[in-house]
C-alpha cells in the first residue's frame, strides 16, 4: 500500500494568510457559569451565534481561546471539556455558525493579576493565538481578539492583533488603566464587536468610509 502523501504545510506567504477573530468564551460567547462542568448548563449569549456566522461569511477564521483553570484545579477533565465544546459547536451550528478551532489553557494562575503573563498559553499570554495562527495560517496583524477581561485584550495585543473589550461598564473602565489610547476598542457585546470589525474591514485603504 502506498503511503499517503503528507499534507501540504501552510506557507508563510502573507498573501495567503487569513484574518481571524479570536474569541474568549465565558461572558463573551456564552453565559458565564463559574467552572462550567455540565454541557446542559451551556447558554450561548443573545446575538453571539449570529455574530460568529457573520464573521464566518466575511471570511474570518473564528477561533475560541479560553483559559480553563478548572482543568488544572482538577474540577474538570479534558474529556468533559471536550463534551462541553462539542455541545457549544452543536448549538452554534444550529444557527449557521462555525468555530474553526478551539484552544484552551488548563494552567492555574498563582495570582489574580490579569495583566501579568504567568504562562505563555494563559491569557494575557499570546500562546493560544500564536499556535492557532501557525496551524491555520492566520494573518495576526489583520486579526482581532474579543473578550470581556483585560487579559483578553492584552492577549490579543501581545499576539500582534487588535483587541475589543466587551461587557459591562465596570470592565470597560479598566481599559485606559492598562492599554494606551487607541490600541483597543470597546463594545457592549460580541454582536457590537463583530459589527465594528466588519465595518472596519469594509473601509478602503486610508480609512475613510466609501461614498
Ligand atoms: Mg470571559
Amino acid at each position: 500500500m502506498k503511503p499517503k502523501p503528507s499534507p501540504t504545510p501552510i506557507e508563510a506567504d502573507p498573501a495567503r494568510l487569513r484574518p481571524a477573530v479570536f474569541l474568549d468564551r465565558d461572558d463573551t460567547l456564552i453565559a458565564n457559569v463559574p467552572y462550567l462542568t455540565d454541557p446542559a448548563l451551556l447558554r450561548v449569549l443573545p446575538g453571539a451565534a449570529e455574530a460568529v456566522a457573520a464573521l464566518n461569511r466575511a471570511g474570518f477564521a473564528v477561533v475560541l481561546a479560553t483559559n480553563q483553570s478548572a482543568v488544572g484545579r482538577g474540577l474538570l477533565t479534558e474529556d468533559r471539556l471536550r463534551e462541553i465544546h462539542d455541545e457549544l459547536n452543536r448549538l452554534l451550528a444550529e444557527r449557521g455558525a462555525v468555530l474553526d478551532a478551539i484552544h484552551h489553557c488548563p494552567h492555574v494562575p498563582r495570582s489574580d493579576d490579569r495583566a501579568t503573563i504567568e504562562f505563555h498559553d494563559r491569557k494575557p499570554g499570546p500562546g493560544m493565538l500564536l499556535r492557532a495562527a501557525s496551524e491555520l495560517g492566520l494573518d495576526l496583524a489583520a486579526s482581532w481578539m474579543v473578550g470581556d477581561l483585560i487579559s483578553d485584550v492584552l492577549a490579543g495585543l501581545n499576539a500582534g492583533c487588535r483587541s475589543i473589550l466587551v461587557g459591562s461598564n465596570a470592565t470597560l473602565d479598566e481599559l485606559p488603566r492598562h492599554v494606551e489610547p487607541g490600541r483597543a476598542l470597546a463594545a457592549v457585546d460580541l454582536a457590537a464587536a463583530a459589527a465594528l470589525i466588519l465595518e472596519e474591514r469594509n473601509l478602503p485603504p486610508g480609512g475613510s468610509a466609501p461614498c
